[in-house]
């Protein structure tokens, strides 16, 4: 009787395992090497294929590849060897160390007062914060960039705890599909600028903080400006450009930050800090292509999981303010909210890293943008107005409207006599797409259909346009009632 050779395993992150029609939790791999095993996923799943493999055919540096839970890059990568029994998990990089020093500066000398020592009395009781921990939380000044899903629990905790100063960066006002997971919002509030109405609330909540506000988004021209002034920095953005940037200046400036990612139903959090662990370039060299990244307003998210993860950061920065406990540094948590589920992952910092590494060759700031992909000038594909393609639908020979959202997005809006092929099904779909007849394919903002426009074309098909700015477009240009989200 022969032994049973135990499978090699792999688990899938949920943003890869939904787009597989019957998505099993793990599945069992083949190949001697990680990248045999992650090649013969692909052909088995041709959808995963852009998604773990770079045009130039290597594993993709969004991803972490996590052997028996060690990180192959430190490894020998896509060539470190596989055996039966041993499990790989994927850990991707989300739309969002043990501390050897500790950095415990001396609090002012000026003592709490009553109503002060009244307030915090809960803290005070803890022997790890005490008077001197509470005076410490009232020195720290804490920017939170972006007030949103994250950024609007987080300023919550953190302003009741008497954090002293609370920055705020954001550009957006208050929408009401915001409300369903930005706490510190009201319905009246919905059309106000984020900054303004969040900045009210905190002061309500406690008149003894100073909340400082920095209307408008962080560039490259302001970002270095705005953190100077702070101790920590806690990342409440949904997008790659600002992740970068929070993380490059942080790390220029060598400030600590406190890092939160979701997508649906799970996050992560981290700490980075560039001087006693690794930066956010050291995890993810470079973001995945923009497409292949649904932003939670396409993807969407369960509203308390912005909530979660936006009150662990805030735990954080107020650990890392106290000095005590271990910070996530050098530890990344996935956190899976339908499983109950809890990951720690150890990432190490890259030797190599341009921004951290030995030798380092970033200094500054880049273009953000451009380093996340926003297609160039020699990109683009035809596209057409959404005034035009009004006109156009009204003759008698229409193009024939192809949707590439998610069916969630669908449910909310969508075209009339469109078909329906999400973005990431496409590529199995092609024969539903006409070859007859002008098509004009369209998602929420245009991104997801221009990336769809490409693939059409490189499968030949030769009359394709893609609706310039989308649905949102359509909705301000065409058809004001149509629903927004
Ligand atoms: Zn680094």
């Amino acid at each position: 009787m022969s032994a049973k050779v135990p499978p090699i395993l792999v688990a899938l992150p949920p943003n890869l395992r939904e787009l597989l029609e019957e998505p099993p939790d793990t599945i069992e791999g083949t190949g001697a090497t990680v990248d045999e095993v992650l090649r013969a996923l692909s052909e088995e799943f041709p959808v995963l294929s852009p998604h773990l493999f770079s045009p130039a055919g290597t594993i993709r540096t969004s991803l972490i590849v996590l052997l028996n839970d060690d990180d192959v890059r430190y490894r020998q990568r896509g060539r470190t060897p596989v055996k039966p029994g041993d499990r790989l998990v994927l850990v991707p990089a989300l739309a969002g160390g043990s501390p050897t020093r500790r950095r415990r500066a001396r609090p002012s000398s000026q003592s709490l007062s009553t109503e002060e020592r009244h307030r915090y009395s809960r803290h005070l009781l803890l022997p790890e914060v005490g008077e001197t921990g509470q005076r410490r939380i009232r020195d720290a000044k804490v920017l939170i960039v972006g007030v949103g899903g994250l950024g609007a629990p987080a300023a919550l905790y953190l302003a009741a705890a008497g954090v002293g100063t609370i920055g705020l960066v954001d550009g957006d006002r208050v929408d009401t599909s915001n409300l369903q997971r930005q706490v510190l919002y009201t319905t009246r509030e919905v059309g106000a600028r984020k900054t303004g109405a969040a900045a009210r609330r905190l002061r309500a909540l406690n008149p003894n903080i100073q909340v400082v506000v920095h209307p408008g988004r962080l560039t490259s021209e302001n970002a270095l400006r705005v953190i100077r002034g702070y101790d920590i920095v806690l990342d409440g953005t949904d997008n790659f450009p600002t992740r970068y940037l929070v993380n490059d200046a942080c790390a220029l400036l060598h400030k600590p930050y406190v890092y939160g990612s979701v997508y649906r139903f799970e996050g992560q959090v981290s700490v980075f800090d560039a001087q006693r662990g690794p930066c956010y370039r050291c995890l993810f060299p470079e973001p995945p292509p923009p497409e292949l990244v649904p932003s939670c307003a396409e993807g969407g998210v369960l509203g308390v999981v912005p909530g979660l993860i936006g009150i662990w950061q805030a735990t954080e920065a107020l650990q890392l303010v106290l000095g005590t406990g271990e910070p996530l540094i050098g530890r990344i948590l996935l956190i899976d909210a339908l499983s109950a589920g809890v990951r720690e992952v150890r990432v190490r910092k890259d030797p190599r890293c341009p921004l951290c590494g030995r030798h380092p060759t970033q200094k500054g700031l880049i273009d953000y943008p451009a380093f996340c992909g926003a297609p160039t000038e020699g990109e683009r594909v035809p596209t057409v107005g959404a005034s035009a393609l009004a006109t156009e639908l009204r003759r008698r020979v229409r193009p024939k409207l192809i949707d590439v959202r998610e069916p969630g997005e669908w449910q909310i809006a969508h075209l009339p006599n469109a078909k329906l092929i999400p973005r990431a099904t496409l590529e199995r779909r092609l024969v539903e797409v006409p070859r007859d007849r002008p098509v004009v394919v369209y998602c929420k903002s245009g991104r997801r259909s221009a990336d769809a426009v490409r693939l059409l074309a490189s499968h030949g098909f030769a009359n394709v346009r893609s609706l310039a700015g989308g649905l949102d477009a359509w909705a301000e240009t065409v058809d004001p009632k149509m629903p927004r989200y």
